[in-house]
């Protein structure tokens, strides 16, 4: 039913983690790239799924992940 991808919709890795399955066998998986940590329901449809059809605007390369080193800051707590 569900093919189990064999790279990564974002960054074409091709170690692919499962996080979790269906209760009902067969169903769908949770899968989750090793590199990007990209995660996605295999039910979801191909432009989160599939490489060829992820959007080209957000696909990923290694070179865009080594320089990705900026982490957005948890602003300061408000006082109320
Ligand atoms: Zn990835």
């Amino acid at each position: 039913m569900n093919d189990r991808p064999t790279e990564c919709p974002r960054c074409a890795y091709e170690e692919i983690g499962r996080l979790a399955t269906s209760p009902v066998p067969g169903v769908w998986d949770v899968l989750q790239c090793e590199r990007c940590l990209y995660t996605w329901r295999t039910t979801e449809p191909a432009r989160r799924t599939r490489r060829d059809a992820y959007p080209d605007g957000f696909k990923l390369t290694q070179a865009d992940i080594d320089q990705a080193i900026e982490v957005p800051a948890i602003p300061p707590l408000r006082s109320v």
